[in-house]
């Protein structure tokens, strides 16, 4: 883990949806690097129709930890790859 500060070397790269969207729970779990939560955010911003979709697996991951039993590793990708599959549907179909 090196930690830089220098502001003018990093700089959020605009992402497509597609990008933004394969982030998404990296994003939600806290496990992107600075400079790429900055471009999933930076999108977000200017984005019409990726909110919505982070807002939906916010709230599904909330639901999931409040209702489920801790889940075996194996399980819980199963159900991410489900998950990010139909969130690659619905940005596929909004486009
Ligand atoms: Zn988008």
């Amino acid at each position: 883990m090196t930690t830089s500060h220098q502001d003018d070397a990093v700089r959020p790269a605009p992402i497509d949806c597609e990008v933004a969207v394969r982030r998404l729970w990296d994003y939600l779990d806290g496990r992107l690097p600075e400079i790429a939560r900055a471009e999933v955010e930076a999108h977000l911003e200017s984005c019409a129709h990726c909110p919505p979709h982070f807002d939906f697996a916010r709230t599904m991951q909330r639901a999931l930890a409040a209702s489920s039993p801790p889940a075996a590793d194996g399980d819980e990708d199963q159900l991410r790859e489900r998950v990010r599959a139909a969130l690659r549907r619905l940005a596929d179909e909004s486009r």
